[in-house]
């Protein structure tokens, strides 16, 4: 077989803030380390992250701490956090900041020359460390130096296809070059599966074509289990205008930094969308809205900086109701309320993006924006510490692992949590590997991945892949998209299965060098198993929370705050379920939530 081999400690499957920070990691700890990825280094997705890290540095609110920012992060979640990941990831964040400035990253500064922190939903104080409106292009830009400069083995335009595991856990990964169509091996005691989100399975997205859920999928096929899956955050504000650019996230900065969402009426409706739990600390009259953008301190929170989940629910039913747009979405107003010089210094790359996808002057009049499908909460279940799934030798970080963000995830709480779980993914890794080593991958495991891959050229007259992604986008779009109900994802079940049996009949044209219909029918069967588990766990979750809403159970269930489903690879290939309870939250952790209600 033509087979390129290689022989490594860990292997960091993912480029993104969360692959990169767990190589340094690795590598640091003395691991021989290769990283492989689906694009060019640096253009993973977290390029595209535009508002900022989340991290209670206390330079602008001296008051802000960890437990206000661990308290943040739960309530988010909606309590179905897992405490302990909450609270690793509020005490650390900080220093993982302090550090990508050491390795050179330039953030914008306060008045005072500190690290400048802006404000985002659902947040207390204003904590998001940012550089303008590109803050992942400076992350990865900075991790992206160390990592070449620390001289860590690069595999770019390569996609992984298969985990290589024996009776002892993992042992390796097998994928292909995407512009040679060339196989590759990587031997390896130890993996990192940080691969990012699974947006790609929706119609209506802000991600970028990488996200297709290969990660997730890879790690149920190699027995791992994953969490959450019922929970997909719908961002409030995507572009829906023109056509060619519907989904393309408009930042929660243009909230965070003053704009407000307006009806075709033209009132502020999330006013009369305040949710209960948030009661006391959001502005209830327009005044007092607007006090709290000049005196932030003394003054409640605006309704559009509720979490997500609300504000996404709250627009939905404004459409719904007949008060949206011309084009199917609300108003995002920052031209009344802010100087056309704030908006270019603070939001450049949304002011671009306006004029020149949709010709809209956003420093002169309003957006036009809507709910997308923007990142997904659940994902391989692993320990807290060490980012372990339940296979040995198998690490996650980042968005592809879950647990961290419970029901719902905060803005600005993504890139704290590369940062955080990626170096500790990487450090236990590289433990994990230290002294196993001497074992041969075997020829018929290989022989076997590469049959399956290149199983589609195989097949005449069969389906193509572009018409099932297609279908599959509209499904989940339609049937388990913002609102579910029953008979809805019943339905999405059965096209799902569907689905399965025209993917195993896919068939690709020409040959292996650069063939993207054959790398979409490689990505295809990954966005079956992750839609399936998202239509399972959010049919078998009979309660509203956070980013998962029934239309037939409205109401937040006490109980089902006690629960969590996890996904595994049934014996036939398709997804079971079952019901864990929730780890319990320690004592002085719980205390928290009294101090600070
Ligand atoms: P990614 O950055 O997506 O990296 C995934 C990597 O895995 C890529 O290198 C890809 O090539 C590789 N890969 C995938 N599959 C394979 C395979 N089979 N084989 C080999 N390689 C593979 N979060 C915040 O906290 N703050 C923000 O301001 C913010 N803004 C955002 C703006 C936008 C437009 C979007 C879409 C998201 C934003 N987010 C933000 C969310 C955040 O950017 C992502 O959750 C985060 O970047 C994910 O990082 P990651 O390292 O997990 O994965």
């Amino acid at each position: 077989m033509d087979l390129e081999r290689h022989d490594y400690d860990v292997v960091v499957v993912g480029a993104g803030g969360a692959g990169l920070r767990a190589a340094i990691a690795a590598h640091e700890a003395g691991a021989r380390t290769a990283v492989v990825c689906k694009s060019l280094l640096g253009k993973a997705h977290t390029v595209m992250a535009e508002g900022g890290i989340a991290a209670a540095m206390a330079n602008l609110y001296p008051e802000d701490n960890w437990r206000v920012h661990f308290r943040d992060t739960m309530r988010g979640g909606k309590m179905l956090n897992h405490w302990r990941m909450a609270q690793l990831h509020a005490q650390e964040a900080p220093d993982r900041v302090r550090e990508l400035e050491d390795w050179g990253a330039l953030f914008d500064r306060t008045p005072d020359g500190l690290i400048s922190q802006r404000d985002f939903g659902g947040h207390r104080y204003a904590r998001l460390a940012h550089v303008g409106d590109r803050t992942g292009l400076e992350l990865i830009r900075t991790l992206q130096q160390r990592t070449v400069a620390l001289g860590i083995d690069v595999y770019m335009e390569c996609t992984v296809t298969r985990l290589l595991t024996d009776d002892d856990g993992v042992t390796g990964a097998f994928g292909y070059w995407r512009e040679s169509g060339r196989f590759v091996a990587w031997q390896a005691p130890a993996v990192v599966l940080a691969t990012g989100g699974i947006g790609k399975s929706y119609k209506v997205t802000s991600n970028s074509w990488e996200y297709t859920g290969d990660g997730h999928s890879l790690a149920m096929q190699a027995g791992a289990t994953l969490v959450n899956m019922e929970f997909v955050q719908f961002h409030p504000t995507g572009m829906v205008w023109p056509p060619s650019v519907r989904g393309i996230l408009v930042t929660e900065s243009v909230r965070g930094d003053g704009g407000v969402l307006k009806n075709s009426a033209g009132n502020r409706f999330m006013f009369d969308y305040i949710p209960d739990f948030f009661r006391k600390e959001t502005a209830e009259t327009e005044a007092e809205a607007d006090r709290w953008y000049e005196d932030k301190k003394n003054n409640r929170r605006p309704p559009e900086l509720l979490p997500r989940d609300e504000v996404a629910r709250a627009i939905n039913s404004e459409v719904k109701a007949g008060r949206g747009t011309p084009h199917g979405g609300v108003f995002l107003d920052i031209a009344s309320r802010r100087s056309a010089e704030y908006i270019r210094k603070r939001l450049p790359s949304m002011y671009h993006q306006f004029k020149e996808l949709a010709e809209v002057d956003i420093t002169a009049e309003a957006m036009e924006v809507g709910p997308t499908c923007h990142y997904v909460m659940g994902g391989v279940e692993v320990d807290p510490d060490t980012e372990a799934a339940r296979v040995p030798g198998l690490f996650a970080a980042g968005e592809v692992a879950g647990g961290m963000h419970g029901s719902n995830r905060l803005g600005g709480n993504s890139l704290s949590d590369l940062l955080v779980f990626g170096r500790r993914a990487g450090a236990a890794a590289a433990e994990h590997a230290r002294g196993r080593h001497g074992f041969e991958l075997p020829d018929e495991a290989l022989a076997d991945a590469a049959r399956a891959a290149l199983a589609p050229f195989d097949r005449e007259g069969g389906e193509n892949p572009y018409t099932v992604q297609h279908d599959l986008q509209q499904t989940m779009h339609d049937l388990v998209g913002i609102i579910r109900t029953a008979p809805e994802m019943e339905q999405a079940l059965e096209r799902i299965a569907a689905l399965k049996e025209r993917v195993a009949n896919l068939s690709v044209e020409g040959h292996r060098q650069y063939n993207p219909g054959w790398h979409l029918a490689l990505d295809l069967p990954h966005m079956l198993v992750v839609s399936e588990c998202i239509a399972r766990a959010a049919l078998e979750r009979q309660e509203s929370r956070g980013g998962h809403t029934r239309d037939d159970f409205p109401a937040t269930d006490s109980e089902w705050a006690r629960t969590n489903l996890i996904c595994t690879r049934a014996p036939d290939g398709s997804v079971a379920l079952t019901r864990q309870p929730l780890p319990q939250m320690p004592s002085d952790l719980a205390q928290i939530f009294e101090e600070t209600s």
